[in-house]
């Protein structure tokens, strides 16, 4: 298909991530759109890109742009969670809403200007949003096991949901969210057929408290001060219901999952309408076991990647988790990797015009630059070189 206000760009490889790398091939945009993707025959009109493998722009699962003025984590690498956690309430406590907003601007900027063209946000209301960047799905966070700031949490998420189509919901985790809260989160989400969010299976001290009722964070929601009787425990098997329920919504993202057993992941895989997000680098920054992402993926389950916050992450690169999982995962197949940092997370997300090249994909791309002959040098060049966003 041939349109006149067209342009072909072509490059060294082209990476659809839904079909294999393509060396030497093109793609034909027009209106926004990707309208051809080609393997021979480079059309004349054609600007070559040159050295460069042309991938679709980066699709960053989960963050939360108002810790984006941090300059560095927050805490010593290998943090208790429920430590961490304390310090991250306390640093909150200390910022007003001017510096929120300039955060989130900082952290939109961030993610434009590495690559990001969608990502999934967590939102803690009130918080605008600036025109341009990357395209956001605001999962307005409920929490609190306090029914008062639980409810008044809910509302504004709701009143949110009934006015802006980009807004979701994410109950927070199953230790700052009743069970009861999560779900009425579920069923708004179910009625008004948006996703969720929600911070799962992120240590064992979380699987302790929810299956025993005891443990460190149980004691750390004592000293916060915000432990109530009668939530904990939940009882046998408290992740597989967790998920069960998830599972009634449309589309769910189970954040981190970092301490999920091979029957809850036999359980996820049950389900295509549920993502595990992965967030490598903040992952490491705990010091966590490896993650269980290799077998999530053998089961069949769609893993995407995500940055987390500053408060936990040095910056929102999206390509740097990628070259992590280059570098530091060598049972994960490259091309899946591409597959988490782009595709999964966009079908997670429900845009499917992000996230890969073909026809009918938006415009939106990214390069790497990358002079290799072969599929093997090609990847060993991603993981070490940067990703720069392309403006068509
Ligand atoms: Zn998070």
């Amino acid at each position: 298909m041939k349109n006149e206000t067209s342009q072909v760009f072509t490059a060294r490889w082209v990476l659809p991530i839904t079909a294999p790398p393509i060396p030497g091939g093109w793609i034909r945009v027009a209106g926004g759109e990707v309208v051809e993707v080609g393997s021979e025959s480079v059309p004349l009109d054609a600007v070559d890109l040159g050295e460069m493998a042309l991938l679709p722009g980066l699709v960053n699962a989960h963050t939360h742009l108002e810790f984006s003025d941090f300059s560095e984590p927050i805490g010593q690498p290998g943090v208790s969670l429920n430590q961490w956690i304390g310090m991250v309430i306390s640093s909150r406590g200390q910022t007003n809403p001017t510096q929120k907003q300039h955060a989130v601007k900082a952290g939109m900027r961030e993610m434009a200007s590495t690559g990001t063209v969608l990502a999934g946000e967590i939102s803690t209301p009130p918080c605008d949003y600036p025109d341009g960047g990357p395209q956001l799905i605001r999962f307005s966070e409920v929490v609190g096991l306090d029914s008062k700031r639980g409810d008044e949490r809910f509302a504004a998420a709701r009143a949110l949901i009934d006015v802006d189509d980009r807004t979701a919901i994410s109950p927070h985790a199953p230790y700052s969210t009743p069970w009861s809260l999560i779900e009425r989160c579920v069923d708004l989400a179910c009625s008004t057929n948006r996703p969720l969010a929600m911070h799962i299976a992120e240590s064992p001290a979380e699987r302790e408290l929810l299956r025993n009722g005891i443990g460190e964070f149980a004691e750390a929601l004592k000293s916060l001060g915000v432990w109530q009787e009668g939530l904990f425990p939940w009882g046998d098997q408290p992740l597989i219901r967790l998920i069960q329920l998830l599972s009634r919504t449309r589309r769910s993202l189970v954040i981190h999952g970092n301490d999920l057993s091979d029957p809850e992941i036999d359980v996820v895989a049950r389900y295509p309408n549920l993502t595990v997000v992965y967030c490598p680098r903040t992952h490491h920054f705990f010091r966590y076991p490896d993650h269980p992402v290799a077998r999530l993926q053998a089961a069949g389950v769609r893993v995407a990647l995500g940055t987390d916050s500053r408060a936990s992450n040095p910056d929102l690169n999206l390509w740097k988790e990628v070259q992590y999982l280059l570098c530091h995962r060598m049972d994960l197949p490259p091309g899946n990797v591409l597959e988490m940092a782009t595709v999964n997370g966009a079908r997670a997300l429900g845009n499917t015009q992000y996230g890969e090249l073909r026809v009918g994909s938006a415009a939106v791309f990214g390069g790497v630059s990358t002079a290799a002959s072969s599929v093997e040098q090609l990847f060993s060049d991603l993981a070490e070189n940067e990703f720069q966003p392309i403006q068509c």
